[in-house]
């Protein structure tokens, strides 16, 4: 379940935007060689070497649609950086048919060419509005995400108040071992007792945690709250197999995290640099 330095590396280097090009890239790169060398002798109208320079950009924009929202990286494994840039490769994507379309529709209003022209171009702004909605979608979780992982931390940190009830945070140490058994034991027992698997959200090290400076490796967060039916029956589990465990359940104030379950002792911060987002993801920890 601990993943070595090296396989932590290692999945951050595999999970750095790739330099590879698609076939489509390298047509629109030549296109755009052969007519840049014809304008240097005027021969190409700026328009159309503008028209070349956008089907360059909506290759790359495809390839980053591919590699980041189609592809098999989960969401986990994005960084923020790339979240960005899956959104703007998705609008811009829209924005460039969008434009086309709209023009193409006021020459059919006015008669000048007849509707079936634009009916391929209206089903691809559809798929490219849908690969938006998408790519928005992922953008979302990648951010549910990144504050629970961040309302973790924080909430590490904070002293249980005396006069609460129910501490925000409530750690049990257990026998200080969680292994890739136990969670196979639990998830199981999880599904039998409330007929739906275990809620995991964010499983071992992911680059959300990466990013900034958590190790999260070996460790589990499950979204239940500790204080529902779920969360009592996952906590008792845990100390009658003496696993330990972290229940969060205040809120961060500004912060639209829920309340969750940490199996797997506290998580310690890394000591190699931030390799996954050249931005400093996540920033505003402390
Ligand atoms: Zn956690």
């Amino acid at each position: 379940m601990r993943q070595s330095l090296f396989s932590r590396l290692l999945v951050l280097c595999l999970a750095l935007p790739a330099l590879a090009s698609t076939p489509a890239i390298e047509k629109a790169k030549q296109d755009l060689a052969r007519l840049r060398e014809l304008a240097t002798i005027g021969a190409v109208s700026r328009a159309r070497l503008l028209q070349a320079e956008d089907a360059l950009g909506d290759a790359q924009d495809e390839d980053t649609l591919h590699r980041l929202l189609y592809g098999s990286v989960g969401v986990e494994q994005l960084s923020e950086g790339q979240t960005q840039e899956l959104l703007a490769a998705a609008q811009r994507r829209v924005e460039r048919v969008a434009k086309t379309y709209g023009n193409l529709t006021d020459l059919v209003q006015q008669g000048v060419i007849p509707k079936s022209h634009i009916e391929d171009l209206e089903l691809q702004l559809k798929d490219r509005r849908l690969a938006l909605q998408l790519a928005e979608n992922r953008a979302h979780i990648f951010q549910d995400l990144l504050n629970m992982a961040k309302a973790e931390e924080l909430l590490q940190s904070v002293e249980p108040q005396e006069e609460s009830a129910k501490p925000l945070v409530e750690s049990f140490t257990g026998s200080g071992v969680f292994k890739d058994a136990h969670l196979k034991y639990v998830e199981s027992a999880f599904q039998k007792q409330f007929h739906r698997p275990l809620p995991i959200t964010a499983q071992g090290q992911s680059n959300l945690h990466t990013s900034f400076g958590f190790d999260h490796s070996g460790r589990v967060d499950v979204g239940v709250n500790p204080d529902d039916a779920e969360g009592k029956w996952l906590r008792s589990q845990l100390q009658t197999l003496r696993i330990p465990y972290i229940a969060l359940r205040a809120m961060i104030p500004g912060q639209s995290t829920g309340p969750h379950i940490h199996i797997g002792l506290p998580s310690l911060r890394l000591k190699v640099p931030d390799l996954s987002s050249g931005n400093g993801a996540g920033g505003g920890l402390h």
